[in-house]
């Protein structure tokens, strides 16, 4: 009987140090669910990127400078430089309800001949040219300057390889990449885990 205890008890000890290694662990996974295997043509370390006018009218630039910078800050291997209509890699537009009824944002991929990319063929391996992000003042209108950022930094996350940390196996908690409105300035660090694991540190 004592016995039995004691082999329950290290079994008991040693599930708790496993358990407590696997917390301290950096949470980023391997699998596509949260991590595209595609990715923008020339990698992440220079993106040229461009903005309509629209994005000042609407009034989202600070929004998408935070979401640059916050990226930029998460690994030496993403930069940005600025582009022009023609040429950038990221092209960012702002909208006035001009996305489905309740899309906060959408970020859309594109060959340089034009022809688009399914976003599920990126997270299959598919690489892409140029990406296109919309952000909506309409449906998001009322949110406060921290929720904007959160919504910018979602879609250049996207930009940036990553999918819906809401996607099975789920990430708890509020995340820049989990779909949503949440008051985000920066991103959390199982966002930069993961963009860390796709580009490096
Ligand atoms: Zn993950
Ligand atoms: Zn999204």
């Amino acid at each position: 009987m004592r016995k039995v205890k004691w082999k329950k008890k290290l079994i008991i000890t040693s599930m708790t140090f496993v358990l407590s290694l696997m917390a301290a662990t950096v949470s980023a996974d391997t699998g596509t669910a949260h991590i595209k295997i595609g990715s923008i043509s020339g990698g992440a370390s220079n993106i040229s990127y461009w903005y309509d006018s629209s994005l000042s009218t609407y009034g989202q630039t600070g929004a998408v400078d935070n979401a640059r910078s916050k990226w930029d800050a998460a690994s030496s291997r993403i930069g940005w430089s600025s582009g022009s209509s023609s040429s950038a890699k990221l092209k960012v537009y702002a909208g006035n309800y001009s996305l489905p009824g309740g899309t906060y944002g959408s970020t859309s991929y594109f060959l340089s001949n034009g022809q688009q990319v399914d976003a599920g063929a990126i997270t299959n391996g598919s690489n892409y040219d140029v990406a296109r992000v919309v952000l909506d003042a309409g449906w998001t209108s009322g949110w406060s300057q921290s929720e904007r950022f959160m919504n910018a930094g979602h879609e250049l996350g996207h930009v940036l390889g990553l999918n819906h940390f809401q996607n099975a196996p789920a990430h708890a908690g509020e995340h820049w990449m989990k779909s949503g409105r949440y008051a985000l300035s920066s991103p959390t660090s199982t966002d930069t885990s993961h963009v860390v694991k796709k580009w490096g540190n």
